[in-house]
């Protein structure tokens, strides 16, 4: 099963729905449907209204954070899993380099992952290095250092996906080549299947995808689908990624 999850960043007001509706209508009618499944995730302020709207169909919807303790807290603004659950949500990204650079520390990342899963949401996990640490040849030391500080043998790794974001290929229009992407994943399912002392969970790219490089993303069947973020605010784009996936 592959996944092409959208994250809307800070996009969307109520009618935006529409996008997610024309999404909805291509998928009903896609003869690969069964092969891959659609995740969107809004701000906080869409996650109820699309969660009920899109609840017997296919289209998953996620939320991008989540707070780092369970339930209840006197932190202003913040949003537990727990809270995310009640309101429908059935994924949410956690450590995305934008919430990395916020200040989401290893420590921080483990319980939010922690109690993601306590409240059965499903966790993407964002993992990426920044160009210093490329140029210094350091990629692969700091993709397990991310991930063996934050995840743990006794979590359910059948609600972990892990998705690999380059941060010097998000909303750059850089992407990796096939040869450093390939490698990379391997290395990264490689970490996974020594932590967890099983198979490796799903892994996905994300970083710059669009409808015109996905045919190269495809060529690498270790991936398992795509973390897309400025093409999945146009239903148009998103799904002539999905489009040129399966031609
Ligand atoms: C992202 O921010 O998660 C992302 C993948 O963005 P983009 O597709 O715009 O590079």
């Amino acid at each position: 099963m592959k996944y092409f999850i959208g994250n809307w960043k800070m996009f969307g007001i109520p009618k935006s729905i529409n996008i997610l509706n024309r999404i909805n209508s291509f998928y009903s009618k896609d003869k690969n449907k069964n092969k891959y499944k659609v995740v969107i995730t809004p701000p906080y302020t869409l996650i109820e209204t699309y969660s009920r709207h899109f609840r017997n169909k296919k289209i998953n919807i996620g939320s991008q954070n989540c707070y780092q303790l369970d339930q209840y807290s006197s932190n202003t603004a913040a949003v537990s899993s727990y809270m995310l659950k009640s309101v429908g949500a059935k994924y949410t990204l956690v450590g995305h380099s934008d919430n990395r650079n916020e200040g989401d520390t290893d420590i921080i990342l483990n319980n939010k992952v922690k109690f993601a899963l306590k409240n059965n949401l499903k966790v993407v996990f964002c993992i990426g290095e920044n160009k210093i640490q490329k140029n210094n040849k350091k990629t692969f030391s700091v993709l397990t250092r991310q991930l063996t500080k934050v995840l743990e043998k006794k979590f359910n790794k059948n609600n972990i996906v892990v998705a690999y974001e380059p941060i010097w290929a998000i909303g750059t229009g850089k992407i990796p080549t096939f040869k450093e992407l390939s490698k990379t994943i391997e290395h990264i399912k490689k970490v996974l299947k020594k932590i967890f002392k099983s198979k490796s969970p799903e892994v996905l790219y994300g970083g710059s995808v669009d409808g015109s490089n996905i045919g190269m993303f495809r060529e690498i069947k270790q991936i398992d689908g795509f973390l897309i973020g400025g093409a999945s605010k146009s239903s148009k784009k998103f799904i002539d990624i999905i489009k040129n996936y399966y031609r």
